[in-house]
């Protein structure tokens, strides 16, 4: 979004995801490959900078045969050989003598030296016409990272550690591999170029109960590290260098703020039941076990969704069973009787495992991911449905598996399920017979074809994070067309009238874990349309409380039939927008500042 000036204060704008406004000095991140610094060696230097290229290597060759060992027994031989093509870069003596040759000619340090040629490389790779050829960029660049992480001495991810005091991160994108390590108590909020409402940094800061805009364009040619700024996650502004009177407001609209919060905080132990006496369960979304503390902290009534595709990302090799086993027993065991939805790996899309992903795919929403990617790994599947399978022994675990387009996805997940039922009976280890297991409704495809899941499915949830993605066809993570990407879409309406119809047919419950269930404006529309669950970021769940206790399930079902009938999303939302401030205006009062 354009920047705009107003007061003597540098305003950028984008498109706010996550409320409220923290002030602070910003840090600007900028990805590891980005940042390859650059010194001069004397002569005398020049021999032991050749040797820390080479301990550098034989480290990266080492990391990457034991990785390879990992998969391979995890996986099986084929997945394990993709390292082959990454073991034989390391090896490739023309490129490392290119690189001495620049340490030693240029008198530069090795990190440097071996970018610049690998740089070149790839650029070579990248144009010629042989697609094998072409593919083999992915691997250099894996490769290439592996080895300055080495002689930089860095992990993956973003390190803030160094920092004294808490910062508004700003940066390019946030993937889940950049933000998995992050020292999150060192974050104010965030601030990224790209995505969307439901692109990895939105739900990150939702979770976290920290502001955040994202789309905002150029904001790293903008913000310098270390500048002071406010960040107002109601409006979409990144304000640089505040000025008095900015901050004069902002410190009315905090006040306000402050006021809201004490009144959420009441409804944390109220049960969220609707004036007309309907009682709506509202869950939890959580993304690893230490989550846990949040979600009894927020009043939730369990875990509605537990992403666990962070226990995989940003290592060398899959988590064990008994890790896994450890990860979801803690969480279970913590919230029992209530009941914990544990969502099978949901990798792909634009969460990526170092070693298992290891192929750029042109669409990857569209590609090798979920439980498409499980059933093609049937061994590390079965890790994980072992591990979720012991863990409910010790508390209300139920199992649900995502981008199911079809029944034949389903029924090959319950047959694995089956066997690894199976075994551990075989090896004594108890677990609940009786498990539920659930189809996450997130493609069009499952929508048209509930009533034949429903037959094979104890529950839905509604991932409407990419049942919108996919059915308007607008991609989640793109900021250009995030004007297009709208949950009250006429179709989208429909699909989920359909859902809830033919759950409703088979007596099935239906939930919705996407980002939709925690905006409360859209609350009541997905009430009224027959949803009877809500599962929200910890953050959120007292709001989407607060306003279910102050609506009829009565006005929501009106509402929704009016708006089955419409053919424009904006005023659709123009009308659920008039019914929550109405019924809960204090939810709202305190959002806006006039700049
Ligand atoms: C969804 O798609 O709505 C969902 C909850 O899953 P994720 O955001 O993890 O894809
Ligand atoms: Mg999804």
């Amino acid at each position: 979004m354009a920047a705009a000036s107003s007061q003597g204060n540098r305003i950028l704008r984008g498109i706010p995801v996550s409320p409220g406004v923290c002030r602070g000095k910003t840090f600007v991140w900028r990805p590891a490959d980005a940042e390859v610094p650059r010194w001069e060696l004397r002569e005398e230097e020049i021999p032991a900078e050749i040797e820390r290229l080479e301990r550098a290597l034989v480290d990266t060759r080492r990391q990457l045969l034991d990785v390879q060992r990992q998969v391979r027994e995890v996986m099986g031989a084929e997945q394990a050989d993709i390292f082959d093509a990454h073991l034989l870069v390391l090896e490739d003596r023309v490129l490392v003598d290119e690189v001495v040759r620049w340490i030693t000619r240029e008198r530069v340090n090795a990190e440097y030296a071996f970018h610049r040629v690998a740089q070149k490389y790839m650029a070579a790779l990248a144009s010629v016409e042989d697609e094998y050829l072409r593919e083999r960029v992915a691997d250099m660049r894996d490769v290439t990272n592996r080895v300055l992480n080495h002689l930089l001495g860095r992990a993956h991810g973003i390190d803030l550690s160094h920092l004294r005091d808490a910062v508004i991160l700003v940066a390019h994108d946030l993937t889940p591999s950049d933000t998995i390590q992050m020292d999150k108590r060192k974050v104010l909020g965030l601030v990224t170029e790209v995505g969307s409402p439901t692109s990895h940094a939105a739900i990150l800061a939702r979770s976290l109960g920290l502001p955040a805009l994202v789309g905002v364009s150029h904001a790293l040619q903008e913000v310098i590290s270390g500048q002071y700024a406010l960040l107002d996650g109601f409006n979409g502004t990144l304000i640089l260098n505040p000025s008095d009177q900015v901050l004069f407001e902002y410190g009315q609209l905090v006040r306000r703020q402050i006021t809201l919060e004490e009144k959420l905080r009441e409804v944390v132990a109220q049960p969220a039941v609707t004036l007309d006496g309907h009682r709506i369960p509202v869950l939890a979304n959580i993304e690893q076990a230490d989550d846990v503390e949040a979600v009894q902290a927020c009043g939730a009534e369990g875990v509605g969704l537990f992403r666990t595709e962070y226990l995989y990302i940003n290592r060398d090799h899959p988590p064990s069973e008994e890790e896994q086993y450890e990860a979801y027993r803690r969480v279970a065991a913590a919230l029992c009787p209530q009941p914990v939805i544990v969502r099978t790996l949901d990798l792909g899309g634009d969460k990526f495992l170092s070693h298992l992903v290891s192929q750029q795919e042109m669409n990857p929403f569209l590609g090798w991911r979920a439980i498409r990617l499980c059933l093609q790994q049937p061994e590390m599947f079965s890790v994980q449905l072992r591990a979720i399978l012991r863990a409910s022994a010790e508390g209300n675990v139920k199992v649900m598996y995502p981008m199911i387009s079809g029944v034949d996805e389903l029924c090959q997940a319950d047959v694995l399920l089956e066997a690894c039922k199976q075994q551990l009976r075989a090896r004594g280890q108890p677990f609940n017979e009786h498990l539920e297991t659930g189809a996450m409704i997130e493609i069009p495809s499952a929508v048209l074809v509930a009533d034949v899941l429903a037959r094979r499915s104890k529950f839905f949830s509604i991932g409407t994070n990419d049942l919108i993605q996919y059915a308007l066809a607008v991609d989640r993570m793109n900021e250009r067309i995030a004007h297009l990407y709208e949950p009250t879409h006429p179709a989208i309406l429909r699909l989920i009238r359909m859902t809830t119809d033919a759950a409703e047919r088979a007596g099935l419950r239906v939930g919705v874990c996407g980002e939709m269930a925690g905006e409360p404006v859209l609350v009541p529309l997905l009430l009224g349309l027959g949803v009877h669950e809500l599962s929200a970021a910890p953050p959120l769940v007292p709001q989407v409380k607060y306003l279910i206790r102050r609506i009829k399930l009565s006005e929501a079902r009106e509402l929704a039939a009016w708006a089955l009938q419409q053919e424009s999303a904006a005023e659709i939302l123009r009308r659920c927008r008039a019914l929550a401030h109405e019924a809960a205006p204090l939810l709202f009062q305190s959002r806006r500042v006039d700049l």
